[in-house]
Parts: structure tokens; sequence; C-alpha cells
């Protein structure tokens, strides 16, 4: 193995409410060596659970703007009201210590990315059914009626890019999406161009 190795970017995509926190939370318990996962900034408020610097690295829009200007963000997009980016240097520093990188980002960012990183590795996460999401979002009780009503639009828009990706994972039960997450990862780690 040559010690200028690369790692390789995983670019994970998925509605919300479709499950991908806890697959995600499955494969890193799965894999604590050799893999990095991208915390993002976002102006969105923490969630109950939410740990600032491990979901997410919360900042006003201001700070959040100030991020676009010094040009920190890898990609960056707005969805469902909030601003999300992906910092830049962290994830170059990683890619070029040979480490891998999982960045869970919407569409938008993901379109970025494919352009900028056409190595990159893409895989979206597909819900059962647009039904079985909405109830999913509503049970989760994190979001007020209009904010489940304006993440459901956004899905209905991510929902049209399924093709773009490599890899479309559906998850209609966790253990076998779980399980489908770890053998694409496993698969593109070992199988050079
Ligand atoms: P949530 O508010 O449910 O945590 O995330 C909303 C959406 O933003 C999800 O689809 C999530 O994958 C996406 N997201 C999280 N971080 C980033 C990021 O850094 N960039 C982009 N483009 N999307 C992100």
């Amino acid at each position: 193995m040559s010690k200028n190795k690369k790692g390789k970017l995983f670019v994970v995509t998925g509605p919300s409410g479709v499950g991908k926190g806890t697959i995600l939370a499955d494969f890193f318990k799965n894999n604590k060596n050799g893999v990095f996962y991208s915390v993002s900034m976002t102006t969105r408020k923490p969630r109950p659970a939410e740990k600032n610097g491990v979901d997410y690295i919360f900042v006003s829009k201001d700070e959040f703007l100030k991020a676009v200007q010094n040009d920190e963000f890898l990609e960056w997009a707005e969805y469902s009201g909030n601003l999300y980016g992906t910092n830049k240097n962290t994830v170059f520093e990683k890619l070029n210590a040979g480490i891998n990188v999982i960045l869970e980002i919407e569409t938008q960012g993901a379109k970025k990315i494919m352009a900028k990183f056409p190595d990159c590795i893409t895989i979206f996460i597909v819900p059962p059914s647009i039904e079985e999401l909405e109830s999913r979002l509503r049970g989760r009780n994190t979001e007020s009626e209009e904010a489940v009503q304006k993440r459901m639009n956004a899905v209905r828009e991510e929902l049209k890019m399924l093709d773009k990706y490599q890899y479309n994972i559906l998850n209609d039960e966790l253990q076998s999406a779980c399980c489908k997450l770890q053998s694409v990862y496993e698969y593109e780690i070992n199988h050079e161009e």
C-alpha cells in the first residue's frame, strides 16, 4: 500500500426522517478506525438530544455567513429555511492523511461535491414510502406542523435526485439497511480503480 494513499470520500443523503442518523450511528459503532464523520455547521436550532460539536456546530446566521465569506466551506446549502455547510480544511486534512470521510448532506450540497470530487462514492437512503416518512417525521415530535410540511416539500424535490447516486439503500428494515451500508463501504474501500 502506498504511503500517500488518500482517503475516500463518501456522500450519504437521505430525506429527514428516513433513519439515516440511526443507520450512521450503527455504522460508526462498527467502524471506529480509518473513517471520519464530518460534523457540519448549521444555523438550525439544536433538537433536545443534540450536542454542539457532535451532531452539528450550531451557529447564528451571522457566524455562518462570515464562514462563507472566509471561504471555509467545501459546500453549503439552504435547506428548509436553515443553512448547512461542510468544513473544507477538515475534509482535506483527513483525506490527505488517508482517512475516509463521510459527509451526510442533502442533494444540493451533494451535487456540488459530485462535481468537485468525481471519484466520491454516493449513497442515497430511500424511504419505503412518502407516507411512511411523513408519519416518522411527525412521530419524532421535534418539528412544528409548518416545519413538517416544509420538509416534506424538500423531500419530494430530493427524491428526484435518486438516480444521480451510485447506491440506493432502501430503509424498509433497519438492520438490513445497516448491513447494506456496511457492504457498500467495505466493497468501496477494498476496491481500486
Ligand atoms: P437536519 O436539520 O434534519 O439535521 O438536516 C437537514 C438536511 O441537511 C439533511 O438532509 C442533512 O443531511 C443536510 N445537511 C446536514 N449537514 C449538511 C451540510 O453540511 N451541507 C449540506 N448541503 N447539507 C447538510
